[in-house]
C-alpha cells in the first residue's frame, strides 16, 4: 500500500473513531434525560393507585443503577400489566362515582321542589356524568351539590333560625320558647333525668342516667313521704316523649290554633276567612302547612286590630251625633218654653187689656141693660180666649213631655252601649293582663299591681316584701324531655305557688320560669316562712318521666322595703340575693 493511503485511511478512522465518541457522548446525555424524565413523570405520575405505585418506586431504583437493562426488561411488562388493572379500576370508579350522583339527584328530585331548583338538579345530574371520570373534578361537583342539597332542606324546611317565627314576628317576647321549638324526632336515649336539679354548683353539670341517679336523693329532708310517693300520679306525668317531633306536638298545636282563633272577636266580614282557617288547621294541619296558616292567622290578627279601631271610631262618631241631636232635643224643649211664656205673657196683656176696657165701659154705663149686654160679650170673649189659652198649653206640655221621654230613652240606649264597651274593654285588659300558659297575672299585670301597693305603703307604711323564684336548671326539663313537659311542670308550678299565697298576696309570672311575689303586712321571719313553704311544695311535687322521679327545685331572693326605697331598687335587691342563691347551689332562698 502506498504511503498516501496509509495516512488517508489513518486519518479517516481516526476521524470515525472521534465520531463514535460524539455519538457516545450525544447517547449518554440523551440517556440521562431520559433517565431523569421518566423518574420525574414517575413521581408524578404517583398517587392513583397503589400496584402502580410499588412499580414506579421500583422503576425509579432501577434507573439510578447503572446496569439496569435486564432488570428494566423484566418491570416493564409488569408495569404495563398494572397500568392497565389500574386503569379498569379507575373506570369502575368512576363509573360508580357518576352512579352515587344520579342516585343522589334521584333521591332530591323525588322531593317537592320548586321548578327552578329540579332544573338545576337535572343539570347537575347530567354534568356529574360526564365529569366524574376526573378525580379532579369531584371536589368542585361535590361542592355544587351540597349547595343544591342545602337549598333543597331550605325549600323543605321553611322556618330555619334565619327567619324569625311568625308568632315572634307578631307579639315579640317568649321568643326564648319559640327559637327552640322542635325541630326534630329525639330518641328515648337523648333523654336524662332531672335528678341533679339541685345539686351543688357546678356548671356544666354532668347529666346522670337513670342508674346512676337515685331520684329522690336530692329531696328537701323536710319532705320525705311526698318525695317517694307518687311517681304514678298521672297529674305529674311528664310526656314520655323527650323532644317532641312534630306529629306529637301537633295537636298542642292545633288547640292553641283554634283557641286563638276562638278568642278573636271578629269582625263578620272577616268571619268566613276565619271559618276556612278553622278547617285547614282541624284537617290536616302539617309541618308545611304549618307555615302559611301562621301568615293566614296574622293576616286576621291585624285584621282584627284594624277592624277594633275603625269600630271603636265608628262609636266614637255616632256618640257624637247622638249628642249633637240630643242638644237640638233639648234646645226645642228651651225654645218650645219661651213660646209658651210669650204666649203667655200675651194672653195675659189681652187678659189686663179686656178687663180694663170692661172696668171704663162700667165706668161709663148709663143703663143696666146695654151694661149687661156688653158684659155678655166681654165675659164671652174672656171665656174663649181662656180655653183657647188653656188649649194650647196642654198641646205644648204634651209636645214637651213627648221630646223629653224621647231623649230620655235616647241617654239610656247611650249608656247601655257605653256599658258594653266598657265591658269589651275590660275583658281585652283582663287578657292582656293574664300569661295564657300558666293562668298567672303577667308582667303587665305585675308592673301595675306594684305601683298600686307600692304607692298604698308610701301612704300608709308597714312591712312589703318582694320575692324572685326562680326554677333551678330549667333549661334540663326543657333538654331531657322537652318543651311540652316543661310547659307542664310550670303550669304545675304556678298553681302551687298561687294556691299556698294568701289572698292579699300577689304573684305574677315574671318571664320564663320566673316567678315574683309581693308580700303585703308581713314581717321578713313570716315572709321567709310562707316562701320557704312554697319552696318545699314545689321540690314535694311528685313529676316523674317514664317511672323516675323529676325533683323540680326553687331559687328565691327575698328583699323588704326600706323607707324612700323605690321598687327598681328592692327588685334589683331580691333579684341579686336570688343570684346569691343560685350561686350557693340553688335549691335555697337568700335574704337580701
Ligand atoms: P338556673 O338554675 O341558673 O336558673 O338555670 P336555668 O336553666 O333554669 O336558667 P336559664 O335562664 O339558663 O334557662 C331558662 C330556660 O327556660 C330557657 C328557656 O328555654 C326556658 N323557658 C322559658 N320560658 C319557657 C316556657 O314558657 N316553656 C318552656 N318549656 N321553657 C321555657
Ligand atoms: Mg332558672
Ligand atoms: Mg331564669
Amino acid at each position: 500500500m502506498e504511503r498516501a493511503d496509509v495516512e488517508r485511511w489513518k486519518s479517516k478512522y481516526l476521524e470515525s473513531l472521534e465520531n463514535l465518541e460524539r455519538l457516545e457522548s450525544r447517547w449518554e446525555n440523551r440517556l440521562d434525560l431520559v433517565r431523569r424524565g421518566l423518574v420525574r413523570s414517575s413521581l408524578a405520575a404517583e398517587g392513583n393507585d397503589v400496584a402502580v405505585d410499588a412499580c414506579l418506586v421500583e422503576l425509579r431504583d432501577i434507573l439510578r443503577r447503572d446496569d439496569s437493562d435486564a432488570d428494566l426488561a423484566k418491570l416493564i411488562p409488569r408495569l404495563e400489566r398494572t397500568v392497565l388493572d389500574s386503569e379498569q379500576r379507575r373506570e369502575l370508579r368512576t363509573r360508580q362515582v357518576a352512579e352515587a350522583f344520579a342516585e343522589l339527584c334521584r333521591l332530591l328530585l323525588n322531593l317537592e321542589l320548586p321548578r327552578e331548583l329540579r332544573k338545576a338538579l337535572k343539570g347537575f345530574a347530567k354534568r356529574a356524568q360526564a365529569a366524574a371520570g376526573q378525580s379532579g373534578e369531584l371536589p368542585a361537583l361535590l361542592g355544587e351539590f351540597s349547595r343544591l342539597q342545602q337549598q333543597a332542606l331550605t325549600h323543605l324546611q321553611p322556618e330555619q333560625p334565619a327567619r324569625p317565627g311568625l308568632l315572634q314576628r307578631l307579639f315579640g317576647e317568649r321568643g326564648e320558647t319559640g327559637s327552640e321549638a322542635p325541630t326534630g324526632e329525639r330518641t328515648a336515649q337523648d333523654a336524662e333525668p332531672l335528678s341533679a336539679a339541685s345539686a351543688p354548683l357546678a356548671e356544666p353539670q354532668p347529666l346522670l342516667t337513670p342508674d346512676d341517679a337515685p331520684a329522690t336523693q336530692e329531696t328537701p329532708a323536710a319532705l320525705p313521704e311526698l318525695a317517694t310517693a307518687a311517681a304514678d300520679d298521672p297529674a305529674y306525668a311528664l310526656p314520655p316523649v323527650p323532644e317532641p317531633g312534630y306529629s306529637a306536638i301537633a295537636p298542642h298545636l292545633e288547640a292553641t290554633l283554634l283557641r286563638l282563633l276562638d278568642d278573636l272577636a271578629l269582625p263578620d266580614s272577616h268571619k268566613p276567612q276565619a271559618e276556612i282557617l278553622r278547617q285547614r288547621i282541624q284537617g290536616s294541619l302539617n309541618w308545611y302547612e304549618l307555615v302559611p296558616v301562621l301568615d293566614d292567622l296574622s293576616v286576621l290578627v291585624l285584621a282584627l286590630n284594624h277592624s277594633g279601631q275603625s269600630e271603636f271610631q265608628l262609636y266614637l262618631r255616632q256618640l257624637n251625633e247622638r249628642l249633637a241631636t240630643f242638644q237640638a232635643g233639648l234646645e226645642d224643649v228651651h225654645v218650645h218654653r219661651q213660646d209658651g211664656q210669650t204666649q203667655e205673657r200675651a194672653f195675659g196683656d189681652a187678659l189686663r187689656g179686656q178687663v180694663n176696657e170692661l172696668q171704663s165701659e162700667v165706668q161709663e154705663a148709663t143703663d143696666l141693660d146695654s151694661l149687661k149686654l156688653s158684659l155678655d160679650s166681654r165675659l164671652e170673649g174672656l171665656l174663649t180666649s181662656l180655653a183657647e189659652q188653656q188649649a194650647q198649653r196642654e198641646h205644648r206640655e204634651q209636645e214637651a213631655s213627648q221630646q223629653l221621654s224621647t231623649l230620655t230613652a235616647r241617654v239610656a240606649g247611650m249608656e247601655r252601649e257605653a256599658q258594653q264597651y266598657r265591658g269589651h274593654l275590660e275583658e281585652q285588659r283582663q287578657k292582656a293582663l293574664c300569661d295564657p300558659l300558666t293562668g298567672l297575672p303577667n308582667r303587665a299585670a305585675w308592673s301595675e299591681r306594684l305601683d298600686l301597693e307600692v304607692a298604698r305603703w308610701q301612704r300608709h307604711g308597714g312591712d312589703l316584701l318582694l320575692a324572685v323564684l326562680d326554677v333551678d336548671l330549667f333549661k334540663r326539663i326543657n333538654d331531657g324531655y322537652g318543651h311540652l313537659a316543661g310547659d307542664k311542670v310550670l303550669k304545675i308550678i304556678a298553681n302551687e305557688l298561687q294556691r299556698r299565697l294568701r289572698k292579699t298576696d300577689f304573684i305574677a309570672r315574671f318571664g320564663g320560669e320566673e316567678f315574683v311575689v309581693l308580700l303585703g303586712a308581713t314581717p321578713v321571719a313570716g315572709a321567709v316562712t310562707l316562701i320557704e313553704q312554697l319552696r318545699a311544695a314545689v321540690a314535694a311535687c311528685p313529676f316523674h318521666f317514664k317511672g323516675e322521679r323529676v325533683v323540680v327545685t326553687l331559687s328565691a331572693g327575698l328583699a323588704a322595703f326600706a323607707p324612700g326605697e323605690d321598687a327598681d331598687t328592692v327588685f334589683e335587691r331580691a333579684d341579686q340575693a336570688l343570684y346569691r342563691a343560685k350561686r350557693a347551689g340553688r335549691d335555697r332562698l337568700e335574704v337580701a
